[in-house]
């Protein structure tokens, strides 16, 4: 095997351009004296609310608290029952469905649409899944891209759903559609939202880290309860809960780092037009392009290798040079921890893609000259 020339993806090289900067914001907060809570988490969660347009936002310890939490308060608010039901799709990373799980509701998995590879939006295929005891509705805006539009939104409307945002991938996109609160922004088109910012998310921080928004200012003090041992005020616990604090180490690293956001996911647009402008293959479906709205911040660039020629591709690629990933390899509902509760031929679309996708670099440290010429590469490739 030759050199690796292009890595799928190098930690160190997201956070070098922040270096001097993440050292200032972690001696301020070891000179606070402050390490749990305080001013540098309550500034985060502010300024969360306004790149969102949500008012209410709480931190949390990470990605798959953070949905664990809305859906577990939910029950304590009395909004869901032990064995509802919450429509997550199939297609997705397994924290999604974990959450659900958690917090003892039952995950029913929807099929994905072939040309987003999100939620399918079909309304007669998600009338198909609703019983009695369907409560909420999870769209995940996987690799970056929204999954909403208007009829996502009348079904839940019309079935009186909560709509829980699974924002992990996608901080800072915007939705074509306006949200149920008026908000276009991901993490606000619904209820609430759960996001996360393990270090390869577009907003990355230094270790765990994650946050709740939503528009339900019961549910945010429910959440942050929840979330500090169910406690609403000190030595008083009205719930059994958790200890998911957001560090406020891991809340200065991120404030240092979200002002750079948006400038952020717009080098991962320049990148991926790069692959779509360059890759030109039989065989190779590369992801759909929107225009004007941003409604994709890139996340992971995700093409599908047709004919049963996945890994024969990536063995090529890497020949060449070139480090992909599979996001994600195993499906949930193939998972051994959930065996014998879901059947994957209810799922056809999630289960051919599962057979298809490859990542290709899209973080900082892969340029757009380095995408067009990956994209040159997989051209010529021979496999
Ligand atoms: C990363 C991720 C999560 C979980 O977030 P963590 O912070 O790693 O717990 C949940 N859902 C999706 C789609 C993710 O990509």
């Amino acid at each position: 095997m030759k050199d690796i020339k292009y890595r799928f993806l190098d930690l160190g090289e997201v956070n070098r351009p922040y270096a001097a900067q993440l050292r200032e914001a972690a001696c301020r907060v070891i000179d606070s004296g402050r390490y749990i809570g305080g001013e540098e988490v309550a500034a985060l969660e502010s300024e969360i609310a306004a790149l969102t347009g949500a008012p209410f936002v709480v931190g949390v310890s990470n990605g798959l608290d953070a949905l664990r939490l809305i859906l577990r308060a939910y029950v304590e608010m009395g909004t869901f029952a032990p064995g509802d039901e919450v429509i997550v799709p199939a297609n997705t990373y397994i924290a999604s469905v974990l959450a659900v799980s958690d917090a003892g509701l039952r995950p029913v998995l929807a099929d994905v649409d072939p040309v987003t590879m999100n939620i399918t939006t079909d309304t007669e295929a998600l009338e198909a899944l609703v019983t009695e005891r369907t409560r909420a509705i999870m769209p995940v805006h996987l690799y970056g891209r929204v999954a909403w539009d208007d009829r996502l939104a009348d079904f839940a409307s019309r079935h009186g759903l909560k709509v829980v945002e699974d924002c992990a991938q996608a901080l800072g996109a915007r939705s074509p559609y306006q949200g149920l609160h008026g908000s276009p922004m991901a993490g606000a088109l619904g209820d609430a939202a759960g996001v996360s910012f393990y270090p390869t998310k577009n907003v990355g921080a230094l270790g765990d880290a994650g946050a709740v928004i939503t528009f339900d200012s019961r549910l945010a003090a429910t959440v942050r309860a929840l979330a500090n041992y169910g406690s609403d005020r000190r030595y008083h616990n009205i719930y059994r809960g958790f200890n998911c604090r957001l560090d406020p180490i891991q809340a200065a690293m991120l404030r240092v780092k979200l002002g750079s956001l948006s400038r952020e996911n717009a080098d991962r647009f320049a990148r991926a037009t790069a692959y779509n402008n360059t890759i030109d293959r039989e065989g190779i479906i590369v992801p759909m392009m929107s225009g004007a709205v941003v409604d994709n911040v890139w996340h992971q660039y995700v093409i599908r290798v047709t004919g049963g020629r996945r890994d024969a591709f990536r063995a090529a690629l890497l020949e060449n040079g070139v480090e992909t990933d599979i996001h994600y390899a195993v499906p949930p509902y193939e998972q051994p921890c959930y065996a014998g509760e879901f059947d994957p031929a209810h799922y056809p679309v999630a289960s051919t893609l599962a057979g298809e996708i490859v990542s290709l670099p899209i973080a900082t440290g892969t340029s757009v000259a380095d995408a067009a010429a990956i994209g040159r590469i997989i051209n010529s490739l021979e496999f």
